[in-house]
């Protein structure tokens, strides 16, 4: 990069130079996919890349959307209600995931600003869904969460509750699409993504999002359609 020369030139200068390295993260996790899915046999088509962008501001997402990627995922219903407003409306085909667990008070909330939900994980949840989706005409995807490590810290159903849940979804007007789950942090991944894919085939369910930065490879060889993945795409978060 030559020195600027003028006033007007270091802004257009820095924000090019971002937008190739936003690329070239972007290139070097989907060539990681690629590879992943040569060697397992899948077709890469079939991955959906979520860069997660929570406790990341406008700049950092910006520089992402220059680059090409559409699909987000937050964590937060309050985070992604002052962030997204305003980038949908500067940047078409946006489409947004809830991946953190959601209070059913803030239901109506995420329907309007989410296109998928990955946390559906109890029947109270559905239910404020449902009565949310029936005021509105928006309809996001909805994935069971499940608590495939059987954490007592985290979000999710238990394995035995899971059939049950998607009855309930199902008798309530909505379409679950898939499973969604995140591995215990200390442990070999593998087992657990096996599970969750085993689990989404038996319940005829198309969608499985597990699989994020530190591991996202091995999920997509073990069936992935939706990876999450933050910290590769967006650098560490403080
Ligand atoms: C933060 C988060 C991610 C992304 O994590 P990285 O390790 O930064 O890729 C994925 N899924 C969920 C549910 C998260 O909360």
């Amino acid at each position: 990069m030559s020195a600027p020369t003028s006033l007007f030139e270091p802004t257009e200068a820095v924000t090019t130079d971002t937008e190739v390295s936003a690329a070239d993260r972007i290139a070097e996790v989907q060539s990681r996919i690629n590879l992943a899915c040569r060697a397992s046999g899948r077709d890469a088509a079939g991955v959906a890349l979520v860069a997660v962008s929570k406790t990341f501001g406008a700049d950092a997402i910006t520089s992402l959307l220059a680059a090409g990627q559409k699909r987000f995922g937050e964590n937060r219903v309050q985070e992604a209600a002052e962030k997204w407003p305003a980038l949908r409306a500067g940047w078409a085909g946006i489409e947004l995931h809830l991946v953190g667990q959601l209070q059913s008070n803030k239901a109506a909330e995420a329907v309007a600003l989410f296109d998928v939900i990955h946390s559906v994980d109890r029947a109270s949840l559905v239910a404020a869904l449902a009565r949310a989706m029936a005021a509105t005409d928006r309809r996001p995807r909805l994935l069971v969460q499940v608590n495939i490590g059987d954490e007592p810290q985290k979000g999710g159903c238990s394995l035995g509750e899971m059939p049950a849940l998607i009855a309930s979804a199902r008798s309530a007007g909505l379409d679950i699409c898939g499973l969604m789950a995140v591995p215990p942090a200390d442990r070999d991944p593998a087992p657990f993504f096996a599970l969750l894919q085993k689990l989404a085939h038996e319940q005829g369910l198309p969608e499985i999002s597990m699989g994020m930065s530190g591991d996202f490879p091995i999920a997509v060889q073990l069936g992935a359609t939706m990876i999450r993945v933050g910290s590769a795409l967006f650098g560490g978060r403080s």
